[in-house]
């Protein structure tokens, strides 16, 4: 373990319990890659510790390798050994935390949805900040996601800076408020952190439940910033509606609390060099497109009868919050239309699965409609550059990753207006938005009648005009979805957080 040289740049350490495409289950691991990869260009030094699981794509991992050095950390009344990998994913540093621990608590064949979630990732917040005081690092930021590491901004203040790892400001970015990790209060003292002193209503307490406390609400109070993943759902969280019973304590720390919309990476989600997809292409060339929609009706044997029949996909987690009652009728609605439709989708919650597996059984041999419930990455691709629409009609969206990898890829989102959707799809029939914005189809209300309002205008102008068409395909793919923009948003909070430290240190 050796410290960082000093360098011009801020050093900013990640700390998550997910990276792309080495451990990533939704948008958050794409978030710590494209953010990470973006302040790294930007001249930053960035290091990320993530847990190692047994699950992850190490062949992802570039000079993998197990360092000398072991870290102790406490757990419930006890040392425990820790053994420390580093290796390079995406050009990024990263550290990785094996427990030497009776539990296994990394080695589950899952990234989340074990019983003791809770136990494992206040543990590993731990052992990360362990790492970090061990290895002599002194980060001027450090970055922590969602409930899982959320744990790292009250163990930082009230245990490691006063060991002397002291030189960070904590930034806390919550991707989905949906998702708290509270528990009974008792067991947040397995890490170290004080219940008596942690467990009140201005502090970690659950705002509606007494004996729970809830990381989140820790992450919120205790981090010097605090953002969510776009501007239109940094203001919904702080309404009662959306706000998942945070909303009050986002109120109160609002001076803090920002939305940064994401980026995307578009090193990995570039048509012209993706090396899955049948044929690589780009806004000049939309044959390529083609020959992609194709290849992937060849692969899922779906009639390829009609060339400019229209392809709608949908690639998401199938959970209340993405609207699956609407994603269900989006298919029905899409075979009215004419066209055909492809899911890839999985659901960790059973009664939705089975609810799929029902319509992907019915439609097994069907010509136009197919269900792929499983997660694929390389599948994804191909959807991407095969479809000529894409679905989103989310309940509520923190961000939304899908809609701009879609644009990319020259498909036209299909939105319901919530969250970072609202940011960054326009409607192309919306006159009080500058026509260089408009770029897809939104709808307001979530049922039925909305989605069918935006759906049926995408088919008319598809199959009525399809020089517009062409012409909206090229724009939508020719705009700036990268994370340049949002990590100098990030950058300049960093910054500012860290020269108000200095400027506080000095007085
Ligand atoms: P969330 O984080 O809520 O799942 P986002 O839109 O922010 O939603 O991010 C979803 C990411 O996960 C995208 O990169 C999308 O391509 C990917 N994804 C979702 N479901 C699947 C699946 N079944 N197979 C492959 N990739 C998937």
């Amino acid at each position: 373990l050796t410290s960082a040289p000093k360098r011009a740049g801020l050093h900013i350490v990640h700390i998550a319990a997910e990276m792309a495409p080495v451990a990533k289950v939704g948008g958050l691991g794409d978030v710590v890659t494209g953010l990470g990869k973006a302040l790294q260009k930007k001249g930053h030094l960035v290091e990320v510790v993530l847990p190692k699981y047994d699950c992850m794509q190490q062949d992802r991992v570039r000079d993998l390798r197990v360092l000398d050095a072991a870290v102790e950390s406490y757990f419930n009344g006890r040392l425990y050994k820790n053994k420390i990998w580093a290796g390079t994913v995406e050009g990024l540093p990263v550290y990785f935390i094996e427990p030497q621990h009776p539990d296994r608590l990394f080695l589950r064949g899952q990234f989340y949805g074990e019983n003791d979630d809770f136990k494992r990732f206040s543990y590993f917040s731990r052992a990360a900040l362990e790492l970090l005081l061990q290895a002599g690092k002194k980060p001027d930021i450090i970055h922590c996601h969602d409930w899982q590491t959320a744990f790292v901004a009250p163990l930082y203040w009230d245990l490691y800076a006063p060991k002397g790892l002291n030189t960070a400001r904590i930034c806390f970015t919550c991707h989905n408020f949906e998702y708290q990790g509270a528990a009974p209060a008792s067991d947040l003292a397995h890490c170290g952190l004080d219940v008596s002193q942690l467990n009140r209503p201005d502090r970690m307490q659950h705002n509606s439940s007494h004996d729970r406390i809830n990381p989140v609400k820790g992450g919120v109070v205790f981090s010097n910033i605090v953002s969510t993943v776009s501007p239109t759902y940094a203001q919904e969280v702080r309404s009662a509606e959306l706000g998942q019973g945070l909303h009050g304590t986002l109120n109160s720390h609002s001076r803090k609390f920002v939305g940064i919309l994401n980026g995307i990476d578009t090193d990995v989600w570039n048509p012209a060099t993706d090396n899955a997809l049948q044929v690589q292409y780009n806004s000049k060339d939309l044959q390529g497109k083609a020959e992609n929609k194709g290849a992937l009706r060849r692969q899922l044997g779906l009639s390829s009868a009609n060339a400019r029949q229209p392809l709608v996909g949908c690639i998401t987690r199938l959970v209340p919050q993405k609207g699956v009652h609407l994603i269900r009728h989006a298919i029905y609605r899409t075979l009215e239309l004419g066209g055909q439709f492809v899911l890839l989708g999985s659901s960790p919650v059973p009664h939705i699965q089975r609810e799929f597996e029902g319509i992907a059984n019915n439609f097994q041999n069907h010509d136009h409609i197919r269900l792929i419930l499983k997660y694929d990455e390389s599948l994804s691709h191909s959807i991407y550059a095969a479809s000529d629409m894409f679905i989103i009609p989310s309940i509520f969206e923190p961000c939304g990753l899908t809609q701009m990898i879609a644009m990319r890829y020259g498909s036209i989102p299909v939105v319901r207006k919530t969250g970072g959707l609202n940011d960054s799809v326009f409607d192309v029939d919306d006159e009080t938005i500058p026509l260089q914005f408009r770029n897809g189809y939104t709808f307001d209300d979530p049922d039925e009648r909305g989605l069918n309002g935006a759906l049926d205008r995408a088919f008319r102008l598809y199959n009525t005009d399809q020089e517009r068409w062409q012409q909206l395909v090229q724009k939508v793919m020719s705009m700036d979805f990268s994370w340049d923009t949002s990590a100098s948003q990030y950058e300049e909070l960093y910054q500012k957080s860290v020269s108000r430290a200095k400027a506080a240190n000095r007085s």
